[in-house]
């Protein structure tokens, strides 16, 4: 059976191109085998996701850990900006 372009294609349920789109908020009354491997997608884009954003924030936290060592170590120190936020700033090589 054909359904037309802007239905699903599965179960013919109208939800417009844009839900052919985002098919995976559409819920489609056939969920049979056929659909499972499409399910899978929002799930490995969740995934992707967090691995990212993971990334991001683990390498920040590595900097702000970098920068905090420093300063306990010597050679950088917290300085109070115009505004009064802590800036981290590396002292000056002494002669
Ligand atoms: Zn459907």
């Amino acid at each position: 059976m054909k359904h037309p372009s802007y239905c699903c294609q599965k179960c013919g349920e109208q939800i417009g191109w844009l839900g052919r789109l985002l098919w995976f908020i559409h819920k489609c009354k056939r969920g049979g085998e056929a659909m499972k491997q499409e399910d899978a997608m929002p799930y490995f884009l969740c995934v992707m996701l967090g691995i990212i954003i993971g990334g991001l924030f683990g390498g920040c936290t590595g900097v702000s850990q970098m920068k905090q060592e420093a300063v306990r170590e010597g050679p950088a120190e917290w300085v109070a900006d115009a505004s009064g936020m802590a800036q981290f700033k590396w002292k000056e090589a002494k002669p």
